[in-house]
């Protein structure tokens, strides 16, 4: 009763700040995960049509530990039950492009780190509230392969995705997931009616050659599955707002004043 309770007390409510809500965490260039997902995301920049991108931020996501506590718990059944049948890569956690609808201007400058609150801004709600498979298809009527959470490593592809709906947004940007393919079905054919992986297999991975130009890669549980980083990038035919404004003042101010 009498003994002060003021040291636990402290430490409980520290656990509680805001410096542990959702927030993105710039990655400086020389970090070796800024250059492992750089790598990644022009790699997987396919499309010859598209031009190639420029980067302008890539940002580590960061939640309350207890946040990812499925994710983790998901990982190590995957892995287990994997090691044990014989597939040895076991969880085969791989880090997979996501683009989606972003309202606000999330990561546009080392300011812009917190998600919006808006219930339309499909970027900031995976973010806050991890992807949830009864969102499956209600942007886009077509599902390959069934009702489930879709990524892909082709970041060109993903780009397709992406969509401003914000007048002020400069970038495009892309979610990088960490996905638990774990044993995948491969498929080359469509299969639209799946709402989780043929019995023995944690994902489908649909592979071009017949129906699709592109992999994509499908996990049918919310647990396997969570953004890890958000890539900013710029297409090198559509110069940001930014640039366009600066180009159209320096135009303005390129009169020739001094001479
Ligand atoms: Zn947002």
């Amino acid at each position: 009763m009498g003994i002060p309770q003021t040291g636990p007390a402290v430490r409980d409510s520290r656990r509680h700040t805001p410096k542990e809500s959702t927030r993105l965490i710039p990655l400086k260039t020389s970090n070796p995960k800024y250059q492992e997902i750089r790598a990644l995301f022009l790699k997987g920049w396919k499309h010859p049509e598209k031009d190639r991108p420029i980067i302008q931020g890539i940002y580590l996501i960061v939640y309350p530990s207890e946040r990812l506590e499925p994710y983790r718990k998901y990982r190590s059944h995957v892995e287990r039950l994997n090691l044990r049948s014989g597939f040895d890569k076991g969880s085969n956690e791989q880090l997979l492009f996501h683009g989606t609808t972003r309202l606000c201007a999330l990561g546009d400058s080392n300011r812009s780190i917190v998600p919006c609150s808006l219930s339309t801004c499909s970027l900031c709600c995976i973010i806050s509230k991890l992807y949830d498979v009864r969102k499956c298809g209600s942007k886009h009527k077509f599902r390959r392969f069934g009702t489930g959470l879709y990524t892909t490593s082709c970041s060109s592809k993903a780009d397709d995705y992406f969509h401003a709906g914000g007048k002020d947004s400069k970038y495009r940007t892309l979610l990088v997931n960490r996905v638990v393919v774990g044993k995948p079905c491969i498929r080359r054919y469509n299969a639209t009616n799946l709402t989780e992986p043929p019995p023995g297999h944690q994902s489908i991975i649909g592979v071009p050659g017949a129906d699709l130009n592109y992999e994509e890669t499908v996990v049918y549980d919310n647990n396997a599955i969570h953004p890890a980083f958000m890539i900013a990038y710029t297409n090198t035919s559509e110069p940001p707002l930014q640039s366009k404004a600066a180009t159209l003042l320096s135009t303005l101010f390129k009169t020739p004043v001094a001479s």
